[in-house]
């Protein structure tokens, strides 16, 4: 049995104060039937078992606190295509598989823009996406973006900026160049989350609420236990990333958790936000440990970055991100930080998503470092696929060959922070 002290409420963050409406699902009492329970209701879990109850199966849904409350609920909201370490699968299969590599990195948006649509979850989802280099080196990553763009015959909307245009639209110097992509964008991240939840639960999915799994007894059909009830159920899907504590012998060692933060500033004039933010997109910087920020629909400065791998959060959040905000854009000095929050990603060594299946039938995917929202919409059609029975996609996945560090369960942070130094430095470089 697990330790958990969970069965938390939302965080202190922007995205909780603006919450369309707060979720309220029961525990989850006595014994129920499923033909597949889904564990974790972030966007993976949860947009797994929407895709699930869209085809047919009967699923339940358990999460530890409340929809959205981990990462899921917290992140910076951007929109962007594909699944960090995807380029390392791509490489190591050639070009045969080059066109479906480059179709599985718009999975997640395109699912993302479909639901948003279908089921009307208002999430202030726009389009608009530009990623900054902050280093001459980088500029090189800007004419990659537009090569393989014009080598796929993308029919999206896209530009190059100079540093000119860049200086022009983003309101800054900080910037040499940039790449705009509007097939990416920016959402409110809970929002969209509980109203997938709410969709999921229309179309029959039974959802529990501060319910922690506290164990599983694997057999033909699984067992999947809290405090006061179980589901059983032909499969299992496990969704809880960096926040998760299941099946200790077989996936600890896989994922790290790392704190990263956001502050958000009081609402700016339009005239401001204008001069800051033309397209109105969310910006992220091309370094390995990103900078990244977009406006809220109510014109506050979304600005995030850093990762900490103590386990601990800084004392002052605001304190830690505000200079890195104020170096972008030193003409907001005075403007009041009136939200500040942070939450862990699952860092994998490798970057891949951790993707598997254990017996046969208690599936798991876990570890976007950092880079989830796209990817966890495109995973969970992955996982509904294999449940299904097609297996290309998930097998692409799970066949890749995760290094695992022996008792990094105890030394995992220290590990990971000496490995994340690596990045810091290259950063610098
Ligand atoms: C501050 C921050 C900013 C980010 N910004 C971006 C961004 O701008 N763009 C981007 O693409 N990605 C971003 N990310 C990453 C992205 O948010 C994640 O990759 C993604 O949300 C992961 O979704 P998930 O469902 O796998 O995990 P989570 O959202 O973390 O959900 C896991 C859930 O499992 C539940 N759980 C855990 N254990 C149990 C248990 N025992 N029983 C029941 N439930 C359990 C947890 O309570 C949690 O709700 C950011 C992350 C953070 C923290």
């Amino acid at each position: 049995m697990l330790a958990i002290n969970q069965k938390q409420e939302h965080t202190d963050s922007y995205y909780a104060a603006t919450v369309n409406e707060k979720t309220d699902y029961p525990l989850l009492e006595d014994g129920h039937s499923a033909d597949i329970c889904v564990v974790g209701g972030g966007f993976t879990g949860t947009a797994t078992a929407l895709t699930l109850a869209e085809r047919g199966f009967s699923v339940a849904l358990i999460e530890a606190n409340r929809i959205g409350w981990g990462a899921s609920g917290r992140n910076g909201g951007q929109l962007i295509n594909g699944v960090s370490g995807l380029s390392r699968i791509a490489k190591r299969h050639g070009h045969n598989i080059a066109d479906m590599i480059w179709d599985i990195q718009w999975r997640g948006n395109d699912i993302i823009y479909e639901r948003v649509k279908k089921y009307g979850i208002e999430c202030d989802l726009k389009p608009g996406f530009v990623q900054v280099a902050t280093k001459q080196r980088q500029l090189a990553d800007i004419d990659e973006y537009v090569e393989e763009r014009v080598r796929h015959k993308h029919p999206f909307k896209y530009e190059a900026w100079d540093r000119e245009q860049t200086r022009d639209n983003l309101g800054t110097d900080a910037f040499l160049s940039a790449f705009a992509c509007y097939r990416d964008g920016h959402l409110h991240p809970l929002n969209l989350c509980i109203g997938e939840a709410k969709a999921a639960h229309e179309l029959g999915v039974k959802i529990f609420e501060q319910s922690p799994v506290v164990g599983i007894d694997h057999g033909a059909r699984p067992r999947v236990k809290t405090m006061h009830g179980y589901i059983e159920a032909d499969s299992v899907v496990l969704a809880g990333n960096a926040y998760s504590q299941f099946e200790p012998k077989l996936l600890a060692n896989l994922v790290f958790p790392a704190g990263t933060y956001i502050i958000a500033t009081e609402p700016l004039s339009k005239e401001i936000a204008y001069s800051i933010n033309k397209e109105d997109a969310a910006i992220c910087d091309l370094n390995e440990i990103v900078n990244y920020f977009r406006l809220s629909a109510d014109r506050r400065l979304l600005y995030g970055g850093a990762c900490n791998y103590s386990g601990r959060d800084p004392a002052s959040i605001k304190a830690f991100i505000e200079p890195r905000m104020l170096k972008t854009y030193p003409q907001l000095k005075g403007t009041k930080i009136e939200f500040e929050w942070g939450g862990k990603i699952g860092i994998v060594l490798n970057r891949i998503p951790a993707v598997g299946r254990i017996d046969n039938n208690i599936y798991f995917c876990q570890g976007y470092s950092g880079h989830g929202v796209s990817a966890s919409h495109m995973m969970g059609e992955v996982m509904a696929d294999a449940i299904g029975g097609t297996m290309e996609h998930f097998d692409l996945f799970a066949n890749e060959e995760h290094f695992r560090i022996p008792g990094s369960q105890w030394m995992g942070n220290q590990i990971i922070a000496l490995g994340m130094l690596y990045y810091r430095l290259k950063d610098m470089l």
